[in-house]
């Protein structure tokens, strides 16, 4: 379709922001990758997260939302999970960087001698390391996508800024480009969008020697003529790249706005890639994010979900978990309403909360606040026959609840909350990827520590996770420290109603478990959230919101 060789010609688009923060870099970047790979081009995704953290393993939800998983087990930002979701690869450990772990790899280096002596500085060692990252792996892809966390400005942001400026430099603007994302508000009492703040960050760039190419400017309505012709003079931008990007009702909207609004287009123009075909390529852009458009904005039916959480004030600490729910309902053409409640509220709010949904998840979650809460919406979904998920600490909690309340074993409980009783939850022994025994303890590291990425699963035959999965085997991405204790209470578990219907390869840990009398009642001790995307809604979810919408479960009164 193109008229330029394609094939190995690094390309490097740098995605900026500025203004302020929670402007939608992440699905900026994935946009732009879903957009490039509908006209033909292979894609990495790369971020670059100016925080000192090693990763965001360790960061509370509470502040930074999620810790999306990767496949191979790293802890990374929640924008690889837009990545994934909006352009359907698999990212990896070697697409994010922060500056934890860039200094990480310098001071090792000097500790070992590697600079022969010199003495360490920002430039160029640093610089250095973050081009090293930016560029590694290029050949195997046309375009590599590299978001820079935080807004233009910061601090700890410097050091990426002059990295991307010395490669535009290195590589030449045939090869990068920068892309920066900013906010134009709409002032009522003056009537119009302002120019300004974006002309300030624009400057900051300027100062620091980047010349944005292509200005996404998140508005309200549509930019009107004069505006573009303002942004294009005072920002040094041709006005055709001066792009609005509009609010959307959805996410998934958006890649089809951009599109309409010239991004793709104005990028590969930017790079001399002349495209033979834009009918052909509208027409894609078309059939596959048009394609989400019904079931998103009009669609046939909706059901109410209730997510039972500690974390429910940041919605971004469950950002995969909403969009797999969404996901769920596209597949059912359904509209997911979600009723976030709080499993710290007092009991009869919960109660009364619980009794208008047709669904209940118990989300992953970490130490034994909120706990109490969530056993009882545990509880009133397996006495009440509510369609229930649970993930993970879900998991956890749901096989507690049911030996506490069916079997009558108050000790029953995770070693995560407390030393003694019936450890139905405990530190396990596992098989790691790397074919070695592992096993945690109380006084072990918090960081990277947990089973982390993708582990196999198989499925048993028969079972309501087999009809789901409609496999015998799946993988699923793991982040967790305890696990449930089959090896000693397996006997338990049976008596109190419970089928493990996925065991792990070495046949010894639980990864979904089912009640045999509910209609549908299933918790996983992996995180399938993470693995849904708008064209391909995880298994789990779609038949979770489909039993939750044709169950027709009785209310508490
Ligand atoms: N806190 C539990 C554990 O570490 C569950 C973790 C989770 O839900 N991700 O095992």
């Amino acid at each position: 379709m193109f008229s330029q060789a394609k094939a190995h010609m690094p390309y490097f688009i740098f995605v900026t922001g500025g203004v302020m923060s929670s402007l939608g870099k992440g699905i900026a970047a994935s946009s732009i990758g879903a957009l490039l790979q509908a006209r033909g081009f292979s894609i990495r995704m790369k971020k670059l997260d100016p925080y000192i953290n090693v990763d965001p393993g360790t960061m509370s939800p509470f502040k930074h939302g999620e810790v999306f998983v990767m496949e191979d087990g790293c802890e990374a930002d929640l924008d690889f999970g837009h990545y994934e979701r909006f352009t359907g690869i698999t990212c990896s450990a070697s697409d994010s960087m922060t500056t934890g772990k860039i200094y990480e790899t310098v001071l090792n280096k000097e500790r070992r001698g590697d600079y022969l002596g010199s003495d360490i500085q920002v430039i160029p060692h640093i610089t250095t390391e973050i081009k090293n990252f930016i560029t590694a792996g290029h050949e195997a892809v046309d375009f590599t996508i590299c978001e820079i966390g935080g807004t233009v400005g910061d601090i700890e942001g410097l050091p990426y800024i002059e990295a991307l400026r010395q490669l535009s430099i290195e590589l030449g603007k045939s090869r990068t480009i920068c892309v920066h994302l900013t906010f134009l508000p709409f002032v009522k009492t003056a009537g119009e969008l302002k120019t300004k703040p974006t002309q300030h960050s624009v400057k900051l760039l300027q100062s620091m020697g980047v010349q944005p190419d292509i200005l996404m400017c998140r508005s309200e309505c549509e930019l009107p003529d004069e505006i573009k012709d303002k942004l294009s003079m005072f920002c040094n931008i041709e006005k055709p790249n001066v792009i609005t990007a509009l609010d959307a009702d959805s996410i998934y909207l958006i890649p089809e706005q951009h599109h309409i609004a010239g991004l793709d287009r104005q990028i590969c123009t930017h790079f001399g890639l002349r495209c033979d075909d834009e009918d052909k390529v509208d027409n894609l852009v078309k059939t596959t994010w048009g394609s989400l458009k019904k079931s998103i904005t009009n669609p046939k039916s909706s059901v109410r979900i209730a997510v039972v959480g500690k974390y429910t004030k940041l919605k971004d600490a469950y950002i995969s978990l909403t969009q797999a729910l969404i996901h769920g309902g596209i597949a059912n053409d359904a509209k997911v309403e979600i009723d976030w409640l709080d499993s710290e509220w007092p009991a009869d709010e919960l109660l009364s909360s619980l009794s208008k949904v047709s669904g209940i998840l118990v989300p992953g979650g970490f130490s034994s606040r909120g706990t109490a809460g969530k056993m009882l919406a545990i509880k009133y979904a397996r006495e009440n026959n509510v369609t229930f998920l649970g993930i993970c600490l879900g998991l956890q909690l749901a096989v507690i609840e049911a030996c506490r309340n069916v079997l009558g074993i108050e000790t029953a409980t995770s070693r995560e909350f407390s030393e003694e009783g019936t450890l139905v939850v405990d530190f396990m022994e596992w098989w790691s990827s790397g074919a070695s025994i592992e096993l945690r303890t109380m006084d072990g590291d918090k960081g990277g520590t947990m089973r982390l990425g993708s582990y196999r699963c198989h499925i048993t035959e028969g079972s309501l996770a087999h009809k789901i999965y409609e496999a015998t085997t799946t993988s699923e991405r793991h982040r967790h420290r305890y696990e449930i204790n089959l090896k000693e209470y397996r006997d338990l578990f049976d008596r109190a109603g419970f089928a493990v219907s996925g065991i792990s390869a070495d046949g010894l840990l639980p990864e979904i478990m089912e009640l045999k009398d509910h209609h549908f009642f299933v918790g996983t001790q992996a995180h399938p959230e993470f693995k849904s995307t708008p064209f391909a809604p995880h298994p789990l979810f779609k038949a979770f919101i489909k039993a939750a919408a044709t169950n027709n479960q009785p209310k508490l009164t």
